[in-house]
């Protein structure tokens, strides 16, 4: 039985696809749109909709951007003989915020992950040994210290080290099985001040 209106239920259905998104929380979201004005409505939609239009991926680290090249990668003033590589763009801004690393990112999109099938042709590997036929003096491993990230990191340490390139990984002291997106800044700098050449 239906004690909604269709258009409710469909939108809190909607809305709970959406990762991190309860039935509850998705059913109190779709009351709130309800109760919100048409033009704020419209405003969230419009973005939605523009945001996955334009943005895409920069095409040296491939994080998320509006622009051909990332501002980071396209600033002159970074260190771009330094590449640290992390999973995913929310470990990028994580240690964009600490504000104190002046190399570029290569961000993976993923983990390499025998139980999920994920492979490293799943994940941006090509990519980044690409970028190595360029001048670079280090590859930073900063994925995350779950087995799938120490996988990863295992795996293109193997991968970068006959290119004579010095590897190193981040320090551990962030916790295992940590999102580096949830550490706070002062374990995430600490953690690259004591990485160690693998
Ligand atoms: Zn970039």
């Amino acid at each position: 039985m239906e004690y909604y209106s269709k258009q409710i239920s469909q939108l809190a259905e909607q809305l709970a696809s959406l990762p991190g998104i309860g039935a509850k929380t998705a059913q109190r979201l779709a009351f709130h749109m309800i109760d919100m004005p048409e033009e704020k409505v419209e405003k969230l939609a419009e973005t939605m909709v523009k945001a996955r239009k334009t943005i895409r991926y920069c095409r040296e680290c491939f994080t998320l951007t509006d622009q051909e090249l990332c501002p980071i990668c396209a600033n002159e003033q970074r260190d771009h003989r330094t590449i640290m590589v992390v999973e995913n763009p929310r470990d990028m801004s994580a240690y964009e915020k600490t504000g104190k690393y002046e190399g570029v990112y290569h961000v993976l999109h993923g983990a390499i992950s025998p139980m999920l099938g994920i492979g490293p042709s799943d994940i941006r590997l090509k990519e980044l040994m690409h970028r190595l036929e360029k001048d670079v003096d280090e590859v930073i491993i900063a994925t995350n210290s779950s087995l799938e990230g120490e996988t990863t990191a295992m795996y293109i340490s193997r991968l970068v080290k006959p290119t004579g390139i010095k590897v190193s990984r981040i320090a551990s002291g962030v916790p295992v099985g940590g999102d580096l997106e949830y550490i706070d800044e002062v374990t995430l700098l600490r953690a690259l001040e004591g990485r160690v050449e693998l």
